[in-house]
């Protein structure tokens, strides 16, 4: 069985053709500025010569679905022969609001709810349905799997989800906590479980997800308690560009002080905060500790601050949690980045949290990177978003 998992964003298509057989990745690539000039494709067969960047004219998302399957089924560069040989699509959707806690085929009732949350995802839910209706125009009888970010965090309790704020505007427009990265979330607690040797039924795990962008979830049994981004991923952790938690009336200030609207303010605490705002240098941590060894105070500060709000987070679900067995660090930096997992864990010497330097200098793959004694134990899980996309479609169909 193969299955094609599609992942669309505001101007970017990024895709994989997964064979479930042995689960190998027969071709993966990403369409990006997708409704802009200069819109291009990179295309990566496994095994064979691909290409990179191709310059293509995509209007919208539905001409970059039709150069995929184009790219999928070309005598070169292919890695199919025909259409059908696609079992079925998994489509990556941002934004499940309250409704879906799982995964589900789509049908015109899940498109429904998928236009129903475009004002809680506006940048990603209608490009996922585009996608999702473009693949429906081009392979009708395909099934099309939907995926929500959101999915995972719908078991927290309500004292998690609610927002101390006038009730109504929960009962008007459903505005509480969501949480993202749920399908990074659910892979990686399910796998520290399996590798770490924890009982399924009695365990309490926090995922640190550190990619760009940035969260942590509480999972007691396998089952979300507590995540740190909220009605839209901009809540919690500082991250590459996103400020995470600031006093909201800091959107104000800014707004009157520079005559900005609230729309703009927003866009400055996504797009230009985070490390990236407070440095000044970059949002990516391997020019910020280049930058930081090299004597450049902000960059330092920024990497002390993230690390800071990382550890403060940490200690607050282990309160949730009344304790913790477990701490996963997972995505580009987590996985990567053993300076940051080790200052991180510095804060945690309370909790009897002890790293193995040697194992914390590996990078990239499993590993346990506490040492036997530790009270808590610490892994990395690498995560592979578009791998438990593919495993939930193929079990739904
Ligand atoms: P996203 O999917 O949110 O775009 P990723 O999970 O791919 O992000 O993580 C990207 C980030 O991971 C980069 O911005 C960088 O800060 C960090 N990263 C990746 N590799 C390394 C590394 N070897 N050392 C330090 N940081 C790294």
């Amino acid at each position: 069985m193969k299955v094609l998992v599609l992942n669309c964003g505001s101007s970017s298509l990024k895709y994989q053709l997964i064979d479930m057989e042995n689960e190998s990745v027969l071709a993966k690539g990403i369409c990006e500025k997708i409704g802009m000039d200069g819109s291009m494709i990179s295309h990566t067969p496994t095994g064979k010569e691909g290409f990179k960047e191709r310059k293509e004219p995509m209007p919208d998302h539905k001409a970059a679905v039709k150069l995929v399957i184009d790219a999928l089924l070309d005598k070169n560069w292919g890695v199919i022969s025909d259409m059908k040989e696609i079992d079925a699509v998994g489509h990556r959707v941002l934004h499940g609001g309250k409704y879906y806690s799982e995964s589900i085929v789509v049908n015109p009732d899940v498109k429904r709810v998928i236009r129903e949350c475009f004002d809680l995802g506006p940048l990603h839910n209608p490009a996922n349905l585009i996608g999702i209706e473009a693949c429906e125009a081009l392979m009708p009888n395909t099934p099309q799997v939907a995926v929500f970010d959101t999915a995972f965090h719908q078991t927290m309790p309500k004292k998690a989800y609610t927002y101390a704020i006038p009730y109504e505007y929960y009962d008007k427009y459903a505005i509480r906590k969501y949480g993202f990265h749920g399908t990074s979330h659910s892979f990686v607690s399910k796998r520290a479980i399996e590798f770490g040797g924890l009982d399924p039924k009695n365990s309490k795990v926090i995922v640190c997800h550190l990619g760009n962008g940035a969260s942590l979830s509480a999972v007691v049994n396998g089952k979300c308690v507590d995540t740190s981004m909220g009605l839209t991923p901009l809540e919690g952790l500082i991250m590459g560009t996103r400020s995470g938690d600031v006093d909201p009336a800091v959107v104000q200030y800014i707004a009157n002080k520079e005559n900005k609207t609230v729309d703009e303010v927003l866009n400055i605490l996504n797009k230009k905060s985070g490390v990236f705002g407070l440095s000044g240098v970059s949002s990516d941590f391997r020019d910020l500790e280049a930058a930081a060894n090299s004597g450049n105070e902000r960059a330092k500060d920024a990497v002390e601050a993230f690390v800071y709000r990382v550890a403060k987070y940490i200690g607050s679900y282990v309160a949730a949690m009344n304790g913790v067995d477990a701490i996963v660090f997972t995505a580009g930096l987590g996985e990567n980045d053993g300076k940051t997992r080790s200052r991180i864990c510095a804060y945690l010497g309370y909790l009897g949290v002890k790293l193995d330097d040697e194992m914390n200098k590996l990078r990239g793959k499993e590993m346990v990177i506490s040492t036997p004694d530790s009270k808590v134990k610490v892994l990395v899980i690498p995560t592979n978003e578009e791998l438990a996309i593919a495993r939930e479609t193929i079990a739904l169909i």
